[in-house]
């Protein structure tokens, strides 16, 4: 048996991904011509999402949309099989991702 979680990806608008574009070139002091330098016109048309997960907490049920990059930063796929957070409200580390908390639950019935 093993758990699976999903997460949301949402799409980001054009005129986000020309924001970030300039802002990374700002944040990097890229100018046109470097190699690096991103053109913010050839990024929007690229497809990018933004990731998220909802958390739920197998103590006190508190549930929260997390970002996908704070996640898999503190996620190590090799050792565990789905992250485990620290609950917000309660302080206990028991926040799990909702489609894992559904299927603990499940099971524990
Ligand atoms: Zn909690």
């Amino acid at each position: 048996m093993s758990l699976k979680f999903r997460t949301i990806k949402e799409p980001i608008s054009y005129k986000e991904k020309i924001r970030r574009a300039k802002d990374f070139n700002l944040f990097n002091d890229l100018k046109k011509g470097d190699p690096n330098y991103l053109d913010p016109k050839e990024f929007a048309l690229k497809e990018i999402y933004d990731e998220y997960l909802e958390f739920k907490c197998l103590d006190c049920g508190y549930e929260e949309t997390i970002e996908g990059d704070i996640v898999f930063e503190l996620f190590d796929e090799e050792f565990e099989e789905y992250p485990i957070l620290i609950c917000p409200k309660c302080d206990d580390g028991s926040f799990v991702p909702k489609d894992i908390y559904k299927q603990i639950k499940g099971l524990k019935r």
